[in-house]
Parts: structure tokens; sequence; C-alpha cells
């Protein structure tokens, strides 16, 4: 939202594209306070966090679409990109001059810690918890155990104690806790729920429903110390091993990611490798707060207006393949006018050759060659001049 408003703001068409029913994003389960410290200087919750940025969205008559599922994004043989929705309405076929990522994030999973054991019902992430406590209104633990220390995890210990449920702790398996110390203190320390530093689960004892999980301390290398494991009776193990930005569009574009960030590599507009696909929010990186979410949502919306509001006018650049091995560029922009530097080589190992290029019959340059061979680049630079033609042709031919 803080992206498309921003983009919007500058005068671009803008369509905000969201799989749910509503807008708002994973903030709507987040109804601890906390929020907005920095961008609004108050402490909010999460939905009314999220709520002043709907109140400004729809202040604006900004096109969007809710319950509808972004599957596929690709180049399209024009300029820009064509989008393919899945949506209540049916399939949906978008063009777009850009796009802005601001998918979120995903949350690792018990497959991805190698936790042993059956898969029995109550392995939840924090999040999964967090939205059936807090949006479906359902209870998913009597006892249990959460795994990481993460922000999610420890706002959820805090959770599950105020709703009547047993934490029976949290086990970290680095030496020091993940989340913010803000959470360590009013999570665990105010509930009196212990943090367990180096340790992990190794097991899962259940069939159909988690009964018990196996723990222990960790040595230095994260190796499980055998005589410190012990059995702790209860009914769920819940997750909080960190977040992975959600990148299926950004590698369908093939757009690099960055090992270290798991998201896009962008510039300082937040532009990724691919002209005109921009990355923001949790998408680009996992960031602490939400307020630092909205900043690149608006850094981002800023650069993609400007991006799709400057004018192109392409014009194409061609030449005679039994000629040339290949002419470049393929396009001179005639907005942005200026001299255009030709690279071309030759098919053929060829002899007494002239080479001209023209805009549209007219002549705009020129040049003999007494050997022209394809292992040797050519270079041409000339001023198209600012006159209305619609394509520039490169012409190759004997002289002499
Ligand atoms: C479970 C969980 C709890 C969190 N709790 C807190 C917290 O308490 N405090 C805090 O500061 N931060 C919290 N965070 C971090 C929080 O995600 C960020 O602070 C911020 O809200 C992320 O904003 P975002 O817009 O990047 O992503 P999100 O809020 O995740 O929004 C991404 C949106 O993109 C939509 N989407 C994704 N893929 C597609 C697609 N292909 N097609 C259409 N729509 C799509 C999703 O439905 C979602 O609405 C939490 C994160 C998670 C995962």
């Amino acid at each position: 939202m803080a992206a498309a408003i921003s983009a919007h703001n500058e005068g671009a068409r803008v369509l905000l594209i969201e799989r749910e029913n509503r807008l708002g994003g994973i903030l709507k389960q987040c109804i601890h306070d906390g929020f907005g410290l920095i961008y609004f200087k108050e402490r909010l919750t999460g939905p009314e966090y999220a709520g002043r940025f709907i109140e400004d969205f729809f202040k604006r008559d900004i096109e969007y679409y809710t319950n509808a599922f972004l599957i596929e994004a690709r180049r399209s043989a024009q300029s820009g990109y064509e989008l393919l929705l899945q949506s209540a309405r049916g399939m949906i076929f978008v063009n777009a001059k850009t796009i802005i990522l601001a998918c979120g994030c995903r949350e690792r999973t018990s497959r991805q810690v190698f936790i042993h054991g059956e898969r029995p019902a109550g392995i939840f992430t924090a999040g999964t918890a967090q939205y059936l406590v807090n949006i479906m209104g359902k209870m998913p633990v009597k006892r249990c155990v959460i795994l990481g220390s993460g922000d999610i995890g420890l706002i959820m210990a805090r959770r599950f104690t105020l709703e009547g449920a047993e934490v029976e702790g949290v086990y970290e398996i680095k030496d020091s806790p993940a989340g913010l110390a803000r959470n360590i203190s009013q999570c665990l320390d105010d509930f009196d729920i212990p943090l367990h530093l180096s340790s992990t689960v190794t097991r899962v004892f259940g069939s159909k429903r988690v009964e018990a999980v196996e723990v222990c301390k960790v040595d230095k290398n994260f190796n499980p110390i055998e005589s410190t494991k012990r059995t702790v009776p209860c009914d769920a193990l819940i997750l909080s091993v960190g977040l992975l930005p959600e990148n299926e569009i950004a590698e369908s574009l093939s757009i690099d990611i960055d090992p270290a960030t798991k998201g896009p590599v962008v510039d300082q507009t937040l532009m990724t490798n691919l002209p005109g696909v921009f990355c923001c929010g949790n998408a680009l990186h996992v960031n602490d707060l939400v307020d630092y979410v909205s900043q690149s949502g608006t850094s981002a919306g800023i650069a993609a207006a400007g991006f799709a509001l400057s004018e192109r006018e392409l014009v194409p650049v061609t030449y005679d393949k039994n000629d040339f091995l290949y002419a470049l560029p393929q396009y001179y922009d005639k907005t942005k006018g200026g001299d255009l530097t030709l690279y071309f080589r030759s098919r053929d190992d060829v002899k007494k050759r002239k080479v001209e290029v023209f805009a549209d019959g007219k002549l705009l340059k020129g040049k003999k060659y007494s050997r022209i061979v394809p292992g040797e680049m050519e270079v041409l630079n000339f001023d198209p001049e600012k006159e209305d033609f619609t394509g520039i042709t490169v012409v190759m031919s004997p002289y002499g």
C-alpha cells in the first residue's frame, strides 16, 4: 500500500494485486502493539497501523484487486511486463510498464530445520498459530514448546499464556536470542516463560497428534549434547525459526537473488537487475519493524512511477542478416535523443564495403571500409537528429 500510494502520488496509474480478501498483509493478524513508533511516532497495533494505510489508500482513486493471485509475470514482446492473475473473476491478464514486488516473506518450516519424527498434527509455524488464534479465534495448543526465539515466537508465547495455555519454554540454538530485546522482556520475562539458549528440539513424538518433544543443549558447533537430552510432554511444537523473502515471482523472472538476503539484488532506487521491476518490504529482505517496510515501499513507488512515466519512443534499428552478424543497439529512444553509437560485426570476411545508416531513407552516416572481418567489431557514431522518422536501417554494399 505504501508503494501504491507513493506511485499514485507521483502521477502513475497503479493496480494493486492482493491474493487475500482484505488489504493489510500480515499486519492483520499482529494484534499486539508496538508498530509505527518510527513512521507515525505512535504505538499502534498491526491492524491499526495497516488501517492508517488503508484509509490513505481509499482516499485515492487507486485500482486494486483482492482475491487475486499473481501466478506468473513475464517480459512482454514490446516493452514492460505481462501479468497473469488467478482471481475470483477468473483469469486476468494485465500489462504493466513496471512491477513492484511487495509479496512479503514466508516462514521456515520443520523440514528446513531437520527435526526427526513423524508428522503428527500439532506442529505449527508461529505465524500459522498467530493466524489461528487472532483471526480464526481457535486455540491450537494446551501445552507447547516453542523452537526459535524469533519475534513472532516470542509474541505467541505471550499470546498463548494470556489465552490459558502453558508454554513450557522457548528453545534457541544460538547463545543469544534472535528477537528484539523488548519482546524478550515483555513476552517472556513478564510471564516467567523460560528461554533456553544453546538448546534445540531434536525429535517429535506422537503419531496422530504431538505427544512430546525431545530437547537438548548443543555445543558451540550446534551439535546436540546427548547427555542433556530430555523429553517434554506437550501437544504442540511452535516453530519460530526464521523468515525468508517470498520470491517465486522474482525467480520466475530470473531476477538475480542475493544469497545473503535471499531477496533480489537491487540498486539505490530498489530496482532489480530487470529494468522496471522493483522490490520492497519483506520480499526484499526481512525487516524487524514494519516502519522500515513502509519506508522502502514509499521509495520503490516513487522510483517505479518515475520509470513508468519516463516517456520512451523506441524506433527499431534493422540490418540485413546476410551482411551483418549483428548491429547494436536494437532500438533508438527518440525521446532521449543524442548520439547513437552503433556497434556491428560483418557476417563474412569482406573487402571494399561501405556501411551506411539511414533514417527512413535519409542518409545519416556512411563509411568506407577496405576490409571488414567478423572477428573485429566496428563502431559508427552519429547523431540521428530529432527528426520524425520511424526506423533506422544499416546497409552494407560494395564500392569501387
Ligand atoms: C507471521 C508474521 C508475523 C509478524 N509479526 C510482526 C510483528 O509483530 N511486528 C513487526 O514489526 N513485524 C512483524 N512481522 C514482519 C512483518 O511481516 C513486516 O513487518 C511487514 O508487515 C511486512 O510487510 P510486507 O508488505 O513486506 O509483507 P506482508 O505484510 O506479508 O504483505 C505481503 C502481501 O502480499 C500478498 N501476496 C504475496 N504473494 C502474492 C501473490 N503472488 N499474488 C498476490 N498477492 C500476494 C500477501 O497476501 C500479503 O498480503 C511479521 C511477519 C510474519 C510473517
